[in-house]
């Protein structure tokens, strides 16, 4: 399912980019460079603001999230596309190392990195 739509926004994408001649300028490095821009773009609605305030965006606020949200996911299925990396397939192997890293009886409740951990 999950796949299904993420080979269709490749799809787009690819689409997109070809209709507007844009292959030329996505190559990896500039697209990590877009992605940590929209990164941004999406930390600037957070900017100032309490984790309070953060927790109960209005709803025109959410929509301007969600589309900077799209943004980074776009950029990195584009990014993910360029370097022929299967994203769910990196993702489910990154969870793998996550929970080697992250043990239950090590990191429940506590917040500090994996090297930290005793
Ligand atoms: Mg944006």
């Amino acid at each position: 399912m999950i796949k299904d739509s993420l080979q269709s926004l490749i799809l787009e994408l690819r689409a997109f980019s070809k209709e507007r001649d844009w292959d030329q300028f996505h190559s990896p490095k500039n697209l990590s460079m877009a992605l940590a821009t929209e990164t941004g773009e999406l930390m600037e609605h957070f900017q100032w603001i309490t984790e309070t305030e953060s927790q109960n965006i209005d709803d025109s606020k959410k929509v301007e999230v969600s589309f900077e949200m799209a943004d980074i996911l776009l950029y990195l299925v584009r990014m993910a596309d360029m370097l022929e990396i299967d994203l769910i397939e990196a993702s489910h192997q990154k969870m793998a190392v996550n929970h080697k890293k992250y043990p239950i009886a090590l990191s429940k409740g506590k917040h500090q990195k994996y090297t930290e951990l005793k």
